[in-house]
């Protein structure tokens, strides 16, 4: 191993030089100078080249070995030698180091800016105070300012909403989708307030959205030339859902299909099932009066959105069960149904079982194991003695959910 700098320690990748370190009452004091390139006028932008005259600043740093750490910098300013530039000096500072008027160096503040983020203020302030580098909470939360909105809107601009909190406020939330970063932050989701953040910030050349309306009539008012995208998230999702939709209302197809193609297959049952002696369970029975009582209500003329509030149901199950037939609801409420890992496996067993082909626990799971199962032999021991005894429900024709079908 080479020889290290004490530079290339203390200040990795910044620009200078250690002349001394000694320990002082206040800790670890380093003095170091400034020895990068002579900054340019912030005014004019000509380079500074004549120093005007050298002075010391003081940095408190992040602590070293638990002691605070003190820079004395050393910095120079410059002349700008421009003629008529209204700026006389300028002083130089220290990139990734030093800031104009900050007392603490650029990674000390960066680790105040997270304690403030994830601790607070006054937390914070305790846990500065133990780490060595003792602050007030109003410095740490001063530091949790948002970064400036820029003044034209990205070239690609993406728009969402987002909850402040859910089903009560919207707010919406601007970002620039090429640098991956918010770009701003709107305190409601209306047409309205989307409209004159265009009008104030133009430029943006692609709007994605999603398919809310109140977007949509912003862009085509205040930015009527910009593309507007469907973002990507959006289409798959609003794709899943009418799929998913569909999927459902020719489930009892599907069913129909697949009990066809079961019973046309030729194939003898050697060992029958017992007719199924399920206890009726309490979702069952839940379901069986709550289908009565939607269809009462709906016999005597109750609209379908007085039912909801008179039984204290959600509008979305009323219609469900106004529209799905007593069977298949009672179907998708049964107990004794295999859940996990040995669901995708039941027809398979029930078939093997009723075929009388095997009906040993042993060799169905040994089988169901060569076709991917990955579960323990318990689920598959429990399973076929309930179908010995029709305490469980046998598995019908293996038809998806619609859930599935959508993935
Ligand atoms: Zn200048």
């Amino acid at each position: 191993m080479g020889v290290v700098a004490i530079e290339d320690v203390l200040f990795p990748g910044i620009d200078v030089r250690v002349t001394e370190v000694h320990a002082a009452v206040e800790g670890v004091v380093v003095e170091a100078a400034a020895c990068g390139r002579p900054p340019d006028c912030p005014s004019c932008g000509c380079p500074g080249r004549r120093v005007h005259s050298r002075y010391r600043r003081r940095l408190a740093e992040r602590p070293v070995a638990g002691r605070p750490f003190v820079i004395s910098l050393r910095v120079r300013r410059f002349f700008c030698e421009r003629a008529g530039c209204r700026r006389r000096t300028i002083v130089e500072q220290v990139p990734d180091l030093s800031e104009r008027y900050r007392r603490h160096s650029a990674g000390l503040r960066q680790w105040m800016r997270s304690i403030a983020t994830f601790v607070g203020g006054r937390p914070g302030q305790r846990l500065c105070q133990s780490l060595q580098f003792p602050t007030g909470r109003t410095h740490l939360l001063g530091l949790l300012t948002a970064p400036p909105v820029p003044e034209r809107a990205p070239r690609v601009l993406g728009v969402d909403e987002f909850a402040f909190r859910k089903g009560w406020r919207y707010g919406t939330v601007l970002v620039d989708v090429e640098a991956a970063r918010v770009a701003d932050v709107l305190p409601d989701r209306d047409a309205a307030t989307f409209i004159s953040w265009l009008h104030g910030h133009p430029g943006a050349e692609a709007i994605c959205r999603d398919r809310a309306t109140a977007y949509s009539t912003a862009i085509h008012e205040a930015a009527p030339d910009a593309q507007e995208v469907a973002d990507r998230w959006h289409l798959l999702h609003n794709l899943s859902a009418a799929v998913e939709k569909t999927c459902h209302q020719h489930r009892p197809c599907l069913r129909k299909q697949a009990d066809v193609e079961r019973e046309t297959a030729p194939r003898k049952i050697i060992n029958p099932l017992p007719p199924p002696t399920l206890p009726p369970s309490k979702m069952a029975v839940r379901t069986v009066d709550r289908y009565s009582d939607i269809h009462r209500l709906l016999g005597e003329g109750c609209s379908i959105s007085a039912i909801p509030r008179r039984l204290h149901l959600d509008r979305k199950t009323v219609r469900r069960f106004r529209d799905t037939e007593l069977d298949t609801l009672l179907a998708s409420s049964r107990m004794g149904r295999p859940k996990g890992v040995l669901e995708p496996y039941t027809s398979y067993i029930t078939e093997r079982f009723t075929e009388g082909v095997t009906s040993r626990p042993t060799d169905l799971y040994r089988e169901i194991r060569e076709r991917g199962y990955r579960g323990s032999d318990q689920p598959v021991r429990s399973y076929v003695a309930g179908l010995r005894t029709g305490t469980v429900e046998p598995a019908r024709g293996a038809v998806p959910r619609p859930g599935k079908i959508t993935k």
